[in-house]
């Protein structure tokens, strides 16, 4: 009978010890559900394998300085922009230059020394609709040759459109150029909208036509100087040269 009892008490021990074993196991250690949106990684983007990382090359783009018509002689003394139309359907510069040469100044008799204006934009006859040419007056920063009046041949900047605007509207094109150009002649010569004139306002002419929209011209906004070195804004003008009325 003691033998039957001492085997009962081993039997009882070994389940207890077993039992509480597996549960501890399941206590400590829960295996978690994850179901729809909650499972680990649904709807994130796989991450890829770390790699080293190469930094871009770059090249620094040239410094913009807000007028790609900068001359590179000594500034004239600017103070106005004068608006003119060629009156034809078409032309460039090398076409005008040749007409302007013929000219004889009406004073003194000197022959012109070429196209009277400092800018031409073409109209897609002659040259590219909308292009903006600066002309050798430009490039030289010499006197104009375009308005009949001194004060504008010497101080006006010549900016002569290809067409007729008596007879119709500059292109969509040429009026996006004008602006782009008159805005940054306004901004880097301190011109202001009320020194923009047509050519009708300055001496007794149709020029530029009665369609040319020049108060939406005039108006144009100044715009900004981007990347400007301070030395480059220590304008240096040179002196207006002596009277002409090429
Ligand atoms: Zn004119």
């Amino acid at each position: 009978m003691q033998k039957v009892g001492y085997w009962m008490l081993c039997l009882v021990a070994i389940t207890w010890f077993s039992v509480g074993g597996c549960q501890r196991q399941s206590v400590t250690s829960p295996e978690p559900i994850w179901r729809g949106a909650n499972r680990p990684g649904f709807g994130v983007a796989p991450v890829p394998e770390p790699q080293a990382i190469q930094p871009p090359v770059v090249s620094l783009p040239p410094l913009i300085t807000g007028n790609p018509w900068k001359p590179s002689v000594p500034l004239r003394d600017w103070k106005h922009i004068v608006i003119h139309h060629t009156a034809s359907e078409s032309g460039n510069v090398e076409t005008i230059n040749s007409a302007h040469l013929a000219r004889k100044d009406s004073k003194t008799g000197k022959a012109w020394l070429g196209i009277g204006y400092h800018f031409l934009i073409g109209n897609g006859n002659g040259m590219a609709d909308g292009e903006i040419e600066p002309t050798f007056r430009w490039r030289q920063q010499m006197h104009g040759a375009h308005a009949g009046v001194e004060e504008y041949n010497q101080h006006g900047i010549g900016i002569c459109l290809v067409g007729n605007f008596e007879n119709h509207r500059p292109s969509s094109a040429q009026l996006a150029a004008v602006k782009r150009l008159v805005g940054v002649l306004k901004s880097e010569y301190h011109i202001s909208s009320s020194k923009v004139v047509g050519h009708r306002s300055v001496k007794s002419t149709a020029c530029p036509g009665k369609l040319f929209p020049l108060d939406e011209i005039a108006q144009t906004n100044d715009l900004p100087l981007l990347g400007k070195r301070e030395s480059e804004l220590q304008l240096q003008f040179v002196k207006a040269e002596g009277s002409t009325l090429e």
